[in-house]
């Protein structure tokens, strides 16, 4: 027998692993189909690390590490938690807004037991999911009625469907948008069955582009929210007031999907371009839909407020049923808009706003906690705190640069491209970004019990 196949007889069969005490110990803890998997994953690639000539181990012990990796990743979830340190607030891809714990708390109350979901108490008849944020949407917004479904794309989808199958809705070229993720205006348009009719051009849509659109055809004036992008330059649209005033005079009535959907005055923030919803219902919009994880700061949801003659029809769709929200949803949505009750509070208790709204001194005494922990005997990197600018996120507030707080950090024995690699592949993992040869943590998205975590994980990446 040459050494090799000498080498190969003596490792241990599945079976054999299986029977040890390392291998009792791993089907105790873990399911035995991810034991068996990793098992057989350890035996194999040692079978390839022999007949490479690359180590002459054949003993359970010196495999018993990697068979542990790999089982611990075959049986752990796929959706977990990452560290957040770009600074976008509302980040699409990292699961836009956070709830806070008392929100959580309001969603574990309701998901664990039995709820009033759809029974009226009062009566003992079957009640509706809608009514419980009703009054809540109507005191926040001032709209005369409102509801909720899955998210703001189900809600533009139902409401043109209800209100413009196989008829004609007027809109901007301006306003035809794609929002991340293919949500975009004429194909959702042309799903819900209703006819897109364009009007104006790319940078300058004017009244008479839609007074001229009219016709018997004409179910909808649509408005939609640019979301995540500007047109500057030589341009004009029309503002919603004067789409109310011209659709009044011909009993059209105008819908205004918002994107993002502020519940707040942002004027003493500074920012002067994003109406509140609120605002958006004084200018007098029959419709208006937005999104429940953007600026608001909840779960994900469409909202839809508006004329109550409107919502009630939407809401007796048969496609409402279809992008209905659910209770543990509905639980956090309440639970969000019950914070709005006390605006200052809304700001401190909604973890979106608390972030977006965080004084930069305030990031700036994290940001240093976080240098001076890391700093810490570290010889591997170079670590600066300097000011930068964060994004909200989400396609909210496109123009605005909150000033922020970050860490720059130059490692030197690596990339920064492998550092980056190293902490998006941690535990947890850490997902932040490159400018040039630094790796730039941003604090405000970074929560004071993440800092212990993040150190490690930077400490461990760097070495
Ligand atoms: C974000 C956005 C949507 C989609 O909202 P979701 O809640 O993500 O479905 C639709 N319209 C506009 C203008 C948006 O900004």
């Amino acid at each position: 027998m040459n050494p090799k196949q000498e080498l190969l007889s003596r490792l241990p069969s599945v079976d054999e692993v299986l029977k040890s005490e390392q291998g009792a110990e791993w089907l105790k803890k873990y399911p035995r189909r991810y034991v068996l998997g990793g098992v057989r994953q350890g035996i194999d690639l040692r079978r390839k690390e022999i007949l490479e000539g690359t180590t002459d181990e054949v003993s359970l012990e010196s495999m018993a590490q990697g068979i542990a990796l790999v089982i611990g990743r075959l049986s752990s979830l796929s959706l977990r938690p990452v560290i957040n340190a770009t600074g976008i607030v509302v980040h699409t891809n990292l699961g836009r807004s956070v709830l806070s714990e008392r929100v959580l708390e309001n969603v574990r109350r309701i998901a664990t037991g039995y709820s009033n979901l759809e029974y009226d108490l009062g009566s003992g008849k079957r009640g509706k999911r809608y009514a419980h944020i009703k009054r809540l949407l109507r005191e926040i917004t001032g709209a005369e009625d409102g509801f909720a479904v899955n998210n703001n794309a189900a809600a533009v989808l139902l409401c043109l469907g209800t209100l413009a199958r196989a008829r004609e809705v007027v809109v901007s070229r301006g306003e035809l948008v794609e929002i991340g993720g293919s949500f975009r205006v004429p194909d959702v348009m042309a799903q819900s069955g209703a006819l897109m009719k364009e009007v104006g051009t790319t940078n300058k849509t004017h009244l008479h582009d839609y007074e001229n659109a009219l016709s018997g055809l004409t179910a909808l004036l649509l408005k939609v929210h640019q979301s995540n992008y500007r047109i500057t330059g030589f341009t004009e649209d029309v503002p919603v007031e004067r789409l109310v005033a011209l659709g009044r005079g011909r009993g059209i009535p105008v819908m205004y999907d918002l994107g993002s959907g502020c519940l707040m005055d942002l004027r003493p923030y500074g920012i002067h371009l994003e109406p509140s919803v609120r605002e958006v219902v004084k200018s007098g919009a029959d419709l208006i839909t937005f999104s429940g994880d953007k600026l608001l700061g909840g779960p994900q949801a469409g909202l839809i407020v508006g004329k109550r003659e409107f919502i009630e029809k939407i809401q007796k769709n048969p496609l409402a049923r279809a992008v209905r929200i659910d209770k543990l949803t509905l639980a956090a949505l309440e639970a969000t808009l019950m914070e709005y009750a006390d605006e200052d509070g809304a700001k401190e208790r909604i973890p979106t706003l608390k972030m977006l709204f965080e004084d930069p001194e305030s990031i700036r005494t994290r940001a240093k906690k976080i240098a001076l922990l890391l700093k810490r005997g570290l010889t591997d990197a170079e670590v600066a705190l300097i000011p930068d600018s964060s994004k909200a996120g989400g396609g909210s507030l496109p123009e605005v640069d909150f000033p922020t707080y970050a860490l720059s950090i130059r490692p030197e024995k690596i990339s920064v491209n492998l550092l980056e690699e190293r902490l998006r592949s941690g535990d947890p993992p850490i997902v932040a970004r490159i400018r040039g040869d630094a790796l730039l943590i941003d604090a405000r998205t970074v929560s004071d019990r993440e800092i212990g975590p993040l150190v490690k994980g930077l400490r461990s990446a760097l070495r």
